[in-house]
């Protein structure tokens, strides 16, 4: 029998799990989590309005009730928790699936002023993450600038616009909820430093903007005309012109007076945040055009936002996990498959995969053939990881040196608890926020 660890479990480390179990049946898996909830971004990235994709969660938990998976939630790996070390003498093999778990920086002045957020800040608000503060994103807000023209520019975004009727069906934390409601931010600024044909959103989350209640979605065709894919799109990949298409629509469509307006902005580069008594004001741009390589220079002309809330949303990026190496450019763990690679060297027992791999990029389903890829390079290596001696259970050795998992019924405990407040609110599940009523519920109290 193959005792592997995987580390995370987001969807690549469930789907790493399932190829595992589903490509060799004498393997057994323990899935640790830093939460005592499982599903990482699903559960906590995952816009609460998307449905759909959260619905997701139904597949991942089929893998983690296998027979030969086992989840041990409220597990930390590294400092403070059990060593990367230590873990790795439990198990034939260790798969890192720890994600991309902070965000990049525009390095620009006045970016940490009160008000300026990073989106996954925003986000982990919303989506009731542990650790997430509420910062009274908000308050006091009339208009708001999101920076960058990705997936998760267009979450928050919507979720700026969305209102009370819209929000109490989702699972999304009462507190946030009651904000959101409540908010007076009426301009919503979606701002890119390229052209519509380079935006990184994808046209179905796009174009989900245009079918807001109460919103409307204005472009100017003057700002977009510098780009060479918004004229002539014929010679763009299917997605790029789809996004182009649907931009153009709004460009061409006469102003709504709705109560909300997101407006779609190209062409501007973030150079400063301006402070107006001691809180974030606006966001100075300096105006951008093509160079002709797929990038932009500065034309030295500048335009000032309005904004008393400015949501960074320029990407995720990994950080270093204690005793792997890294890759602080990409913000990857080197590899090879998914193999680790210490200074260009291959080392069996070590493997990772997700965005740790590849970088922060891809939908959800972009890690099933990642898992797969990195499950196949360590089971081509079980031969060697076998003959390893470790214990016959791990679990008990956790438990021996003082680490007490949250399994797979203490998560259970915690999704009914989630579903007892939600009626008690008379919604349906609402997401306990915090860490004490989470390991409250986990443990079968009452909360
Ligand atoms: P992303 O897709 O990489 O987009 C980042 C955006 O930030 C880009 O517009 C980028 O512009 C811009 N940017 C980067 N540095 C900047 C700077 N210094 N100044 C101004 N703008 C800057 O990242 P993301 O939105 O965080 O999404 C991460 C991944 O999650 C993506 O693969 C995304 O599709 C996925 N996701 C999917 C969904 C969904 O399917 N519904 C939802 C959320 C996230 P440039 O292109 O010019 O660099």
């Amino acid at each position: 029998m193959l005792r592997v660890a995987v580390v995370g479990s987001g969807p690549s480390g469930c789907y790493t799990a399932q190829s595992l179990v589903q490509l060799d049946s004498g393997v057994c898996v323990d899935v640790l989590d830093r939460l005592p909830c499982p599903y990482g971004l699903v559960r906590y990235g995952v816009a609460p309005d998307h449905e759909k994709i959260k619905s997701l969660q139904n597949n991942l938990r089929t893998v983690l009730e296998h027979d030969r998976v086992r989840f041990l939630g409220g597990v930390q790996v590294g400092p403070g928790g059990v060593p990367a070390a230590r873990l790795r003498g439990l198990y034939h093999a260790v798969v890192y699936c720890v994600g991309a778990a902070t965000d990049r920086h525009l390095g620009i002045p006045g970016e940490d002023l009160p008000g300026s957020w990073s989106a996954t800040q925003f986000v982990s608000w919303y989506s009731a993450h542990p650790d997430a503060v509420d910062g009274g994103f908000l308050r006091d807000a009339r208009s708001a600038v999101v920076i960058g023209v990705g997936n998760v520019a267009v979450d928050v975004t919507r979720m700026l616009a969305r209102g009370l009727a819209e929000l109490s069906p989702t699972d999304m934390p009462q507190a946030a909820l009651t904000a959101l409601a409540a908010s007076r931010v009426t301009e919503i600024h979606m701002v890119g430093r390229r052209g519509p044909s380079q935006a990184r959103f994808t046209t179905k989350e796009l174009r989900e903007l245009g079918t807001l209640p109460g919103t409307d979605v204005v472009a100017d065709p003057a700002e977009l005309e510098p780009d060479p894919g918004y004229t002539d799109p014929s010679a763009l990949p299917a997605p790029q012109r789809r996004n182009v298409e649907v931009v153009r629509g709004w460009a061409e469509s006469p102003p709504a007076d709705a109560p909300h307006r997101i407006h779609l902005r190209f062409f501007l580069r973030p150079v400063e945040l301006l402070a107006e008594q001691g809180h974030v004001g606006a966001v100075r741009f300096e105006r951008t055009a093509p160079d002709g390589r797929g990038g932009v220079t500065g034309t030295g002309r500048y335009e000032d936002i309005e904004a008393q809330l400015v949501l960074r949303s320029v990407g995720y990026l990994g950080v270093p996990m204690e005793g792997l190496p890294f890759d602080a450019r990409t913000g990857t763990v080197p590899n090879l498959a998914g193999r680790v690679l210490r200074e260009g060297v291959v080392t069996p027992g070590e493997y990772v995969a997700g965005w740790i791999k590849r970088g922060p990029t891809g939908v959800i389903g972009t890690n099933r053939p990642c898992a797969k890829e990195t499950a196949m390079s360590l089971l081509g290596d079980a031969p060697l990881l076998a003959s390893k001696n470790v214990p016959d259970d791990p679990l008990m050795a956790l438990r021996a040196e003082g680490t007490d998992p949250v399994e797979w019924t203490g998560w259970q405990s915690i999704e009914q608890a989630e579903a007892e407040l939600g009626a008690s609110l008379g919604r349906g599940v609402v997401k306990l926020p915090d860490w004490q009523s989470l390991m409250t519920a986990a443990h079968g109290d009452v909360v």
